[in-house]
């Protein structure tokens, strides 16, 4: 249920409110409209004609029922899209694309600053880089883990850029958000359901990718276990899902796109880099992603892709980054949004 509260409505009388949804057995959250504020009552559906006794309440504008099984996420709790702030200068879901560019994985001190300041001359937003690693098989490189975050930060501490890094298990996610200016949960956890709840206690935006064979209702689902822990802050990823097709390493759904944002007012974030799994498709595929109406892009870029300890054959080099920057900020001029 959602309770809409009057324009006009003051604290007590929202106080009142808050207080008789958890009387009532319910988890409410608080979200703040341009004009008025919403409350979401979650929890058993069953009590819902208890909760219609809200509407008689002062301040109460009138209690809907949200028909959709994700609720927090749901367009019908808020009609605008959300705009997250990532750090002081940088937010995301507004009419500016926000991009997030860098290596799979971080190696060494020297290839993260070199990465971090082509991706900065080229003009992205924000750094991404690995330091604890899911990989398909034990013998693979797992990542620096700790010495990569440090790493990472050294890059911010010189280029400015914020950065992304993936978090893959709730032991470490404290450590990881110590770090991060914002906690990327990969396609591989995006059901593991611990993780979920863990991040949605911690007060760090979270880039949740979608699964490989997950439907966009089960994404809108994993969101809702991060935003029902009082984590408002989700960014949602498209990146590719597992088809018949083999001509590349995933399918890059673009089409989640329109149909995430007629179900949910969350940002959308697309990353064609692990979408095609090869680097001459990244460039394509992140025009269409602009034109298409995304709020982000993330992009792996490395110095050196030959030697690259992850993703090297879907990761741009430098110059080529520059060069897809400046094609993007033509499409994204297109449709009335800047880069
Ligand atoms: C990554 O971003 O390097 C990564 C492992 O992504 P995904 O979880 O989408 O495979
Ligand atoms: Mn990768």
């Amino acid at each position: 249920m959602i309770i809409v509260m009057k324009a006009g409505a003051g604290k007590k009388e929202k106080d009142e409110v808050l207080k008789r949804i958890r009387e009532l057995g319910y988890t409410p959250h608080v979200i703040h409209g341009t004009t008025r504020d919403v409350i979401g009552a979650i929890g058993d559906e069953r009590g819902k004609l208890v909760l219609q006794s809200i509407e008689s309440m002062n301040g109460v504008e009138s209690v809907v029922p949200i028909l959709q099984p994700y609720k927090l996420a749901s367009k019908e709790v808020m009609k605008d899209s959300s705009i997250i702030r990532i750090s002081e200068n940088l937010s995301i879901g507004g009419s500016k694309i926000v991009v997030m560019a860098g290596p799979c994985s971080v190696e060494s001190e020297k290839q993260i600053i070199e990465s971090a300041e082509a991706v900065k001359a080229a003009g992205a937003d924000m750094l991404r880089g690995g330091a604890f690693k899911p990989r398909t098989s034990p013998y693979s490189f797992q990542g620096l883990e700790e010495d990569g975050l440090r790493l990472l930060a050294k890059a911010r501490e010189i280029t400015g850029l914020p950065f992304v890094t993936e978090v893959i298990n709730p032991e470490t996610a404290d450590l990881v958000a110590e770090y991060a200016d914002m906690l990327q949960i990969g396609a591989r956890n995006s059901q593991n359901f611990a993780l979920l709840k863990k991040v949605g206690q911690l007060r760090k935006p979270v880039l949740l990718k979608r699964g490989m064979a997950m439907t966009i209702q089960e994404l809108l689902m994993s969101a809702e276990y991060i935003l029902a822990e009082g984590n408002q802050s989700v960014i949602l990823c498209e990146r590719g899902i597992r088809t018949f097709e083999t001509a590349t390493r995933n399918t890059l759904d673009l089409s989640a796109i329109p149909a995430l944002r007629s179900k949910t007012h969350l940002p959308i974030v697309i990353d064609p880099s692990h979408g095609t799994g090869n680097h001459h498709y990244v460039g394509p595929m992140s025009l269409a992603a602009v034109a298409a109406g995304a709020d982000g892009l993330i992009i792996e870029v490395h110095p050196d892709p030959e030697h690259a300890s992850s993703d090297g054959p879907q990761s741009l080099k430098p110059a080529k980054f520059a060069e897809l920057m400046n094609k993007m900020r033509r499409v994204a001029e297109a449709v009335d949004k800047t880069i």
